[in-house]
C-alpha cells in the first residue's frame, strides 16, 4: 500500500505538470511550423501555377484563414509582375525555405542567428536573414 500511494504521489503533482508544460510548448512550436509549412507550401503553389501559365491560381482551402489569405492577396498582386525566371527563382527560394522548416532553422536568421521578426516572415515568406542583415548584405552588395 505505501508503494502505491508512493506511485500515485509520482505520478500525480509535479512530473505531470512538467509533462504539461512540455507539452504545451511542443505544441506551439509544432503549430508555428505547421503555419510556416502551409504558407510556404501555398506561396509556392501560386509560384508553380504562375510558372506554369496557368490564368487562373488555384483556390485555397484555407477560407477563414485571414493570415492565408492576406499572404496570398500580397503575392497574387506581385507574382503577376514576375517574369518566369523570376518565377523559378521564387520557387527555388521558398524550397529552401521549406528544408529549413523540415530542418526546424525557418525563421531564424542564417547570419546572426537572431529570430526573424513574424511581420517580417509574413511579408517576405523566404526570408533567411533578419532585417539588419538583408540591409548589411544589400549595402555589401552596391
Ligand atoms: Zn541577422
Amino acid at each position: 500500500m505505501r508503494s502505491l500511494a508512493k506511485t500515485s504521489q509520482l505520478a500525480g503533482v509535479r512530473p505531470a505538470s512538467r509533462q504539461g508544460f512540455l507539452a504545451s510548448k511542443m505544441t506551439v512550436i509544432e503549430m508555428k511550423t505547421t503555419a510556416a509549412k502551409r504558407m510556404l507550401e501555398t506561396h509556392l503553389d501560386l509560384v508553380l501555377a504562375r510558372l506554369q501559365g496557368e490564368a487562373d491560381v488555384p483556390k485555397t482551402e484555407a477560407a477563414g484563414s485571414d493570415f492565408l489569405d492576406v499572404a496570398q492577396g500580397v503575392e497574387l498582386q506581385e507574382l503577376a509582375h514576375l517574369t518566369a525566371s523570376r518565377l523559378a527563382e521564387r520557387a527555388k527560394r521558398l524550397r529552401d525555405a521549406l528544408a529549413r522548416v523540415a530542418d526546424g532553422e525557418y525563421g531564424v536568421c542564417s547570419e546572426c542567428g537572431a529570430a526573424i521578426p513574424p511581420k517580417r516572415l509574413l511579408a517576405v515568406p523566404d526570408a533567411a536573414t533578419c532585417v539588419a542583415c538583408q540591409e548589411r548584405l544589400e549595402l555589401a552588395r552596391h
